[in-house]
């Protein structure tokens, strides 16, 4: 069974200083409800800005949940200014790395070839990379969903190592940050198919991967959303930025019987 798998991205957003006080204030609300308990039923990961990993790592420290980078080159080293090594990554324990968020391949020019490059990069160094991918507004409008994610998700996992994990997420572009979200359907139908092409690799593979969906998912809509047989968790970014929103998401019922 898949966890269902909780995971914030905070963007750039909150110094060291509010990462801290966000877990001062989050953890032991996680502690009272249960949820972050038993992580191969329910997992919580947070993205945070690079020069927030120490203060999330000192934070979680002894914890089930993890944390992880927003983004990561796939060289170790070299003349890269203002890129985060994946060795520094792995130096720092950081045991997950976002790669191809809408933002980094629409504002940062990342190409579906950059993220094969750095999902190996990451595996290499012993990180589970977190792909994400989906189809801009002009590319659903012209009947192309399908076709965009599952080439976003081959070239992703072109390069992988077949022995280490990955984590997907479907996140169409024209539902993040806008409010508006994915129907329930919608995110389904794109998630069945992103199953079937990750079949691909394996049946193994298909059966082991998570999938989530990311774009406008708030505490109102999480229950719907989550509903769906093929959603095995959400990837946030505007809901996670308040404990209290966030702690809500993190209840999202999901039935795995
Ligand atoms: C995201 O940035 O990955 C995201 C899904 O953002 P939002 O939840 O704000 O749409």
């Amino acid at each position: 069974m898949r966890p269902f798998l909780i995971a914030a991205n905070w963007k750039m957003h909150k110094s060291p200083r509010d990462t801290r006080d966000y877990f001062t204030t989050i953890l032991p609300k996680f502690e009272a409800c249960g949820v972050a308990k038993d992580p191969s039923f329910r997992k919580i990961i947070f993205f945070v800005p690079a020069l927030d990993l120490q203060a999330a790592a000192d934070s979680l420290k002894g914890t089930h949940i993890g944390w992880g980078a927003q983004n990561a080159h796939w060289e170790t080293k070299g003349a890269f200014t203002g890129e985060n090594s994946p060795a520094v990554l792995a130096e720092l324990a950081t045991p997950y790395v976002l790669v191809g968020h809408s933002e980094r391949r629409a504002l940062f020019g990342e190409t579906d070839e950059q993220t094969g490059l750095k999902v190996k990069a990451l595996h290499s160094v012993g990180i589970t990379p977190l792909l994400c991918v989906g189809e801009s507004l002009e590319e659903r409008e012209a009947g192309r969903t399908n076709e965009v994610i599952v080439r976003q998700l081959n070239a992703g996992l072109s390069q992988r190592d077949a022995t280490k994990r990955v984590i997907i997420a479907y996140e169409p572009v024209w539902a993040i940050g806008t409010g508006k979200v994915a129907t329930p359907e919608q995110a389904n139908d794109a998630h069945a198919v992103l199953r079937k092409a990750l079949a691909a690799f394996g049946q193994a593979v298909a059966d082991a991967t998570p999938i989530l969906y990311g774009g406008s998912v708030k505490p109102d809509n999480s229950a719907e959303i989550a509903k769906q047989p093929e959603i095995d968790g959400f990837l946030v970014g505007g809901a996670s930025l308040e404990t209290d929103s966030f702690l809500a998401l993190c209840q999202t019922p999901k039935d795995r019987s």
